[in-house]
Parts: structure tokens; C-alpha cells; sequence
């Protein structure tokens, strides 16, 4: 049975998180453990598959992967009856399951022209992306990541960059030198600059980074290159039951979500799985990969297309669809009980979370609620529901983007754990199993 061995499972997810800097990087990790199982890569530019298989596809940070193996019981429709020809018109489809989720996390990313000097200093320019907790960031050893787009003749190539070294710092202030000892209010702008070596003349970052990479200097011609932490994941606790690791949110989901799909294909039902993993979530999801693109719509319309079917059938098989929108949520804080809503307790350990939002912050209704609550009960799993104090902003996920652009009934779930967007985050060890098994169950719903 998957999952059963939980400890392997967390200890899965620390090495994921570990090989995965970028949500470029994500992409290949996911890929990587996909392909090892058969599933093939589609490029968006080419035909459509038509042969019944398991397949993912890449748009820059973001990732779908889909198998079509359901449908081959039967012809036509998946859940069309046995011998009927599936495109009756009193059929019903069997609809897609989709595991939704995003691959960027909070982090200081390099600025156009990042190189500095200041007092002796040599400084690269930095600046948040998303919501970066950014006292966490400081007196870290910091690697870089990302990609490059690099001249190629008169077309362009993509190169990965990942250097594990401790090349970046932002030092913290003295506590002397602060006005009151209480610590600084950190600016964005002047104060998560890092340092990366001494000397008035100023050397070339972008140049450090091509040469590292193979790179002639001369030909980068754009760039997404951000910092990671270096220190590596670690199951930790007096009997082993965190996970401390950077970007869990939401590289949690992304990896129970990737072993979810994997165990799912494996027992195919009606349903088509899908998992569908999203770049720029922490930055308002707009751009042509983000959840409000185009990009789950395009794939699932192709997906019926490529299998013989019309609009017709493709808004039909939408209207039987369900999507579970992973992403983390706040377990209760022991150190700061009174910031969480008294009635809906949280436990690190305690299985995954649903998650409810009156004003639509979490798109779950309670049709979704229903399926998701569900596939935990036939996991084997205990579940939780989570509301946000209702005197705090509660903050979003791609879940009522995504609903809002596919019309699809769409529930917001997730793993619990503490310090949200600090460059390092805790999790419950036996949770990343939970969730991946009602994750698979989900994307698996029994017949
Ligand atoms: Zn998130």
C-alpha cells in the first residue's frame, strides 16, 4: 500500500525540496520522478497525442501531467457503460480529478543590474518576491537558482542554473547598533542587499553565474535568478515528527501531489487524474503560466480533443470535474495561541486540512468539501478543517482563481505547518504521507 511507510515518505519530501531551488527546478524533480513511472513529455507546440498514455507538459515554472489510461476500459466517455459507444448523449463522463497546487515559494530575487558597492563591499541587489518573511532571510548561507535565456545564433536557449555554494549573505544589524535593542524594521529596499566578497571595484554577478554554468558572459541575454538556503532538509523533533525545510510552502504539495498521481495511475478509475502545478501563485498568479493563464484549460481541452472528442464533450467532461486546490495551511502557533481561531485547533500530525473561507479567500464549497472529506475516509486518513480568525485578513490560494477560469467545483486543502513564508518552516513528519494518500484518493475516486 503507498504511503504506509511514512517515514520514508517525509524523508522523500526533504530530499525534493532539496534538489528543487526554483520552480524551474521543481518542474524537472517532478518531471524526473514522472518519466521513471512512463509518463512522456508533450511540447505544447506539437500535435496532440491521440494514443491513450500517461504525459505531462512544461510552460516555464509550471507543470501538468495527466494520464488518459481510465478511459481505455471503456471506449468513448469515460464512464459510459460497457458497450455503449460513450458518446450517446445520455452518458456521463467521468470528468477529471485535478490535484492543483503552485511551485514558487517567498524568496530575494536578483535585480537587473545587481551589481553594488558599498563601504568597502561588494554587494549584489536583491528584492523580495511575494510575501517573503524577510527577518528569516537574514545571516543565511545563500545559493542561486533559476534560469538563463542565453543567445543561440539569432534564437535563443534556456540554461538552468543551480550553484550549492555559499556564495550570497545579508547580514543582520548588530543588536547594539539598533536604536532600542528591540531589533530593525527591515526595508525592502535597503536592507536584503547581500554581500558576496570584499574590495571597492565592483566584478560582474551575471558573468560569476554564466561562467559557473558554461555560459559565454556576453550572450545572457535575460535572467530569473533568485537565492536558496543552503542548509539541507532534515526530519527533526525528539522522535522524529517535523520536518524542518525551506518552501514546504508549497513544495509539499507539489511532491505528495507527484506521488499522489503516481500511486492513482496505478488503480485507474472513471475519472481522468490530473495535476496541475502552478508558477507566480505568491505573486498574484497573472502571467502566462500563473492560474489565471490559460494553461489548465488549454491542457484539459486538448486532453478530450486528442482522444476524439468535440466541445461538446470537453464541457461536458468539465461540468463532471473536480478540482482539489493544495496549498499549506496555518496550524496553531503554541507560542502564539490567541492569533488563531479558538474553535478550529490545528495539529502538526493531525492529517490534512480543509480549508473554508466565507468571503472566498478558499474556494471550497461544500460539494467539495464532501469529495475531499471522502477520499481522507477511504484513505484511511483523519482530516481537519481550518477556518482563519475572522478579525485577520486570511490569505488565498490558485483555488478561486482556478474555479473562477474553469468553472469547476473546486475544494482548498492542504498540510498543515508553522512559519509560513520564513525561509524555514515546520511541518508534521506523518503528515506528508496523510496527505498524499488523500491526495490519491482523490485523484482515484472509487467506482
Ligand atoms: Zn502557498
Amino acid at each position: 500500500m503507498p504511503f504506509s511507510d511514512s517515514n520514508a515518505t517525509a524523508a522523500g519530501l526533504c530530499n525534493f525540496v532539496d534538489v528543487s531551488p526554483s520552480p524551474f527546478h521543481v518542474c524537472r524533480t517532478v518531471s524526473v520522478q514522472l518519466e521513471e513511472v512512463g509518463f512522456v513529455r508533450v511540447e505544447e507546440t506539437a500535435a496532440w497525442p491521440t494514443e491513450v498514455g500517461r504525459y505531462y507538459l512544461i510552460r516555464g515554472g509550471s507543470l501538468v501531467a495527466w494520464s488518459t489510461e481510465s478511459d481505455s476500459h471503456e471506449p468513448g466517455l469515460s464512464g459510459s457503460t460497457p458497450g455503449d459507444s460513450g458518446h450517446s448523449a445520455g452518458s456521463t463522463p467521468g470528468g477529471f480529478r485535478i490535484v492543483g497546487g503552485h511551485t514558487d515559494s517567498p524568496n530575494l530575487r536578483v535585480k537587473q543590474n545587481p551589481d553594488l558597492e558599498s563601504a568597502g563591499w561588494q554587494i549584489v541587489g536583491l528584492e523580495p518576491y511575494g510575501g517573503a518573511w524577510l527577518n528569516s532571510w537574514l545571516d543565511r548561507d545563500l545559493g542561486i537558482s533559476g534560469r538563463l535565456s542565453v543567445r543561440d545564433g539569432n534564437g535563443l536557449r534556456e540554461v538552468l542554473v543551480k550553484i550549492d555554494e555559499p556564495i550570497l549573505r545579508v547580514p543582520q544589524l548588530a543588536i547594539h547598533l539598533s536604536e532600542d535593542r528591540k531589533g530593525v524594521t527591515l526595508d525592502p529596499q535597503r536592507h536584503v542587499n547581500a554581500v558576496w566578497g570584499l574590495g571597492n571595484s565592483p566584478r560582474s554577478f551575471l558573468g560569476y553565474v554564466a561562467e559557473r554554468e558554461g555560459v559565454d558572459p556576453s550572450a545572457v541575454l535575460g535572467w530569473e535568478l533568485m537565492t536558496h538556503d543552503l542548509a539541507p532538509s532534515a526530519v527533526v523533533g525528539v522522535e522524529n515528527e517535523l520536518v524542518s525545510a525551506p518552501r514546504l510552502d508549497n513544495q509539499a504539495t507539489c511532491y505528495a501531489g507527484t506521488q499522489a498521481l503516481i500511486a492513482a495511475v496505478e488503480n485507474p478509475t472513471t475519472a481522468t487524474p490530473v495535476l496541475a502545478l502552478f508558477d507566480h501563485e505568491e505573486v498574484g498568479s497573472m502571467s502566462d503560466r500563473g492560474a489565471f493563464s490559460d494553461l489548465l484549460n488549454t491542457v484539459l481541452e486538448r486532453i478530450v480533443l486528442g482522444r476524439g472528442g468535440g466541445r461538446e464533450e470537453f464541457l461536458r467532461t468539465m461540468a463532471a470535474s473536480i478540482c482539489a486546490s493544495g496549498d499549506m495551511a496555518h496550524a496553531t502557533h503554541p507560542n502564539y495561541p490567541d492569533r488563531h481561531e479558538p474553535a478550529h485547533r490545528i495539529e502538526l500530525g493531525g492529517g490534512p486540512v480543509l480549508k473554508v473561507n466565507q468571503n472566498l479567500r478558499y474556494a471550497t464549497d461544500s460539494v467539495g468539501a464532501g469529495a475531499f472529506a471522502l477520499a481522507c475516509d477511504q484513505a484511511g486518513v483523519p482530516l481537519q478543517r481550518y477556518v482563519h480568525r475572522a478579525d485577520l485578513p486570511c490569505g488565498s490560494t490558485i483555488g478561486p482563481i482556478t474555479a473562477s477560469r474553469t468553472g469547476v467545483s473546486t475544494v482548498d486543502v492542504g498540510a498543515p505547518q508553522l512559519a509560513m513564508h520564513s525561509a524555514r518552516e515546520l511541518m508534521g513528519a506523518s503528515d506528508v504521507a496523510a496527505y498524499a494518500a488523500a491526495l490519491a484518493a482523490f485523484l482515484a475516486p472509487a467506482r
